[in-house]
Parts: structure tokens; C-alpha cells; sequence
């Protein structure tokens, strides 16, 4: 048992640097990691090097003290970003670093935290960080977010058992889920993705203008604007060099038109967005926006959320990922978006992806505005696949094409 622990614990550092973040030799690489995490930042550390990294630089951070600055700074003090830390980033990126996010969270850590406080300090990093976030949204360098267990998530994965065995329950699925469990990991994963390209050109080459979806309270049409297209999560950075940026990945997605989006949908799995679990919403849009919505728990985050900035109540991302996938299939639900994503079909308020187009990286704002493409802060995933969800494509010309039958691809 320990014996395989550590095998799988090492195929999974090595698919980190191998084929999450292709590291090159020569390139320096940033770790971006709660001080819980360190034995496993050590390990990816050792592989990093041994890919060729030529330096790999860390910056632990910790969940704790988030907490207590949340609770004891003063407002002005929420609004407070050092400005040599996101020159800094900016300084990495241009120097083409590689960047991991290695996520071990605490999904109910802020649980009792003012979420107005919460969301004063997400606006303050992510404005401050806005620059360096272009390097990432334009996949202008390689990034990644993968995550490792901690012993507060897997009790609300696994609140029956106890806490030291969800914690190595957990740690199973995750070696699962992103096949480092099996002897070829690297090789399986060049043969996903491939799959996953496939299953995009197929949808780009139906030239859908329009999906309409339906299942227990969806009934959604979203539109997209011929220059966009279907993409799997293999980006390649302005190198040239290929990464995937999710591990796991299931996903092929695009970008809707900003004021495309009509109906209401609801949403099948929790959303955790910073600390606070939002359960059972749903959301109206009306020509886009957001216009009405409900949550059975966390209602405030959702209202924050929506109300970060003017893009946060509009779609960047609308995502395809069949009910019967790895991560679906073991049913379970990991409170974390990096997983549940990858299970789901699901969209996002906010943020819009240039990957997904066609020449988006060399475009302004200015023309990407005029496509439908939507700006803001935040890009947060939510989930709404099921086996109940259908999904039909429009053309341009009328015709109606199943796409999605019972949560699968038809
Ligand atoms: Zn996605």
C-alpha cells in the first residue's frame, strides 16, 4: 500500500511538470502554494529540476492567515497589495516562467467570515493583479492548477468516515481521476487529449451559431459568434510549447456572445467560491446579464460574486463535458471546481477566454469587445450537467442537431 502510495504520488508530480506544464529546459519555474503543501512541493521541486528547470522559485502562502488579516485588518487595509509583488509576477512572466498553482484547500475555512470582507479582498488581488492574469487568460506562458488533499476537504467529501482515511480516500480518487494510478500516465494523457481535440473539431466543424439546453430547471440558449471556437485545455504559450492547464481535464469549451444569453439554468453541483460553499442556485439572464437569481445556501457570496464588476453577471466560458467521464464516474461530489468542472457540463460568469479566438491573442480589447467578448475580474466556473441535461446545436440556417442526449455526447 505505502509502496504504491508513493509511486503514484511520484507519477503525479511528474505529469505536473511533464504534461501540465511541459516545463523546458532552462525555464524557471513559480510555485504558488499553501504552506500545508510542502512535502509535495518538494517532490514537484525535484522533478522540475530534473526536467531541466533552471531555477524554481515558491510562494507559500497560508489559508490561516488570510483568515485572521479578513478578520482583524481594517478595511483599508483589505484594499492593500504590495505593488512589488504583482511587478514582480509581471517581471516572471515576461521572462516566460512557468507558473503552478497548487491548490490544498479548506473549503469551509471562511464559512463564518463577513463575505463582504471576502470579496473585498478578491477585488483587491485581482485587480492588482489584472496584468499578470492577461499572461494567464491569453495563455501567453504555461500555467497550471492542479490540487493534493487536505484532511478539512476530504471530511466534506467524505463526512461518514473518519478523517484520516477521507483524507486517503481522497487522495485514491485523485490519483484516479488523473490517471497516475496506471504504469503509463504520460502516454495515457497524450492519447485524452488527442481524444478531446477530436471531439472539438467535430463541433467546430458543425458551425453551431447557437445551443439550447434543457434539463430540471434549465431551459438556456446561448449564442456564439462565428470568429470563436471549440478547444480542449491544451493551450500553447507564445513559445510555441503546448500545456495543459487543468488536471484533470475533461472539458471542451468556447465562449458565448456577451449579450447572447437567454433563460434560466441551474446549477447541479456546490459551487466553493473563496471559502464559502454556494448550494442549489439558479440563474435568469436576460440578452447576457444576469438578471435574476436564487441560492438555497450561500445566497450573499452569490450576490458578491455577481456584483464584483459589471462583467461578473455575464458568461465567459461554456463548457462540454459528458456524464459518463472518470471524475462523473465516481460519483462523487469533491467540492472543489478544478474536479466537479471536469464532471459537469458547466459555464462561467465572468471572464472570457481569447484561446477560444480564432486569432484572439493578436486582437485589442477594442475588437475583441466587438465579437461579444466578455471582460472582467473574475472567471468562476459553476456546474450544470446531469444525466437528465440535453443539448442541441443550431445552425446558421435553422437546422436543429443533437449534440448532447441524457448528460452524453450523442
Ligand atoms: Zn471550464
Amino acid at each position: 500500500m505505502e509502496h504504491s502510495f508513493e509511486k503514484n504520488l511520484e507519477r503525479y508530480a511528474d505529469l505536473i511538470v511533464q504534461v501540465g506544464l511541459n516545463l523546458q529546459k532552462d525555464q524557471e519555474l513559480l510555485i504558488s502554494a499553501p504552506i500545508t503543501s510542502y512535502e509535495f512541493v518538494r517532490l514537484v521541486t525535484e522533478k522540475a529540476y530534473e526536467a531541466g528547470a533552471v531555477n524554481v522559485l515558491t510562494d507559500f502562502y497560508d489559508e490561516e492567515l488570510k483568515k485572521i488579516r479578513l478578520e482583524k485588518s481594517s478595511e483599508k487595509g483589505l484594499k492593500a497589495f504590495p505593488d512589488w509583488k504583482a511587478k514582480g509576477y509581471i517581471e516572471m512572466a515576461e521572462n516566460n516562467v512557468a507558473l503552478l498553482n497548487l491548490a490544498a484547500p479548506n473549503p469551509s475555512l471562511l464559512r463564518n467570515t463577513d463575505p463582504t470582507r471576502v470579496a473585498l479582498l478578491n477585488r483587491t488581488s485581482a485587480e492588482a493583479m489584472k496584468d499578470f492574469s492577461a499572461y494567464i487568460g491569453g495563455g501567453k506562458i504555461s500555467w497550471l492548477i492542479a490540487a493534493i488533499p487536505t484532511t478539512e476537504w476530504a471530511q466534506t467529501v467524505f463526512p461518514e468516515i473518519p478523517k484520516e482515511e477521507a483524507f486517503n480516500k481522497l487522495w485514491e480518487n485523485i490519483f484516479y481521476t488523473t490517471r497516475t494510478d496506471q504504469e503509463n500516465t504520460v502516454k495515457l494523457w497524450e492519447a485524452h487529449i488527442h481524444n478531446l481535440n477530436k471531439k472539438a473539431n467535430r463541433l467546430n466543424e458543425g458551425k453551431y451559431n447557437k445551443l439550447h439546453y434543457k434539463g430540471p430547471g434549465t431551459d438556456l440558449t446561448i449564442e456564439f459568434h462565428p470568429q470563436t471556437k471549440w478547444i480542449s485545455a491544451q493551450f500553447t504559450n507564445d513559445k510555441g510549447i503546448p500545456f495543459v492547464p487543468n488536471l484533470p481535464t475533461e472539458e471542451v469549451f468556447t465562449i458565448p456572445v456577451r449579450y447572447g444569453v437567454n433563460g434560466v439554468v441551474s446549477s447541479t453541483k456546490p459551487l466553493n467560491y473563496s471559502g464559502t460553499l454556494i448550494k442549489n442556485f439558479s440563474l435568469t439572464f436576460k440578452e447576457g446579464k444576469v438578471v435574476e437569481y436564487s441560492a438555497e445556501e450561500g445566497y450573499e457570496t452569490l450576490k458578491n460574486l455577481l456584483e464584483t464588476d459589471e462583467g461578473a453577471s455575464y458568461l465567459g466560458e461554456v463548457a462540454l463535458v459528458p456524464h459518463d467521464s472518470p471524475i462523473s464516474n465516481t460519483n462523487i461530489i469533491f467540492n472543489n471546481t478544478l474536479f466537479d468542472e471536469n464532471a459537469s457540463c458547466h459555464l462561467a460568469l465572468g471572464r472570457a477566454l481569447s484561446v477560444c479566438v480564432e486569432d484572439g491573442k493578436s486582437m485589442t480589447a477594442e475588437q475583441l469587445k466587438e465579437i461579444g467578448y466578455n471582460e472582467s475580474m473574475i472567471h468562476v466556473d459553476f456546474m450544470i450537467g446531469s444525466a437528465q441535461l440535453n443539448i442541441d446545436g443550431e445552425k446558421a440556417d435553422g437546422t436543429i442537431e443533437p449534440i448532447f442526449r441524457a448528460g452524453d455526447w450523442v
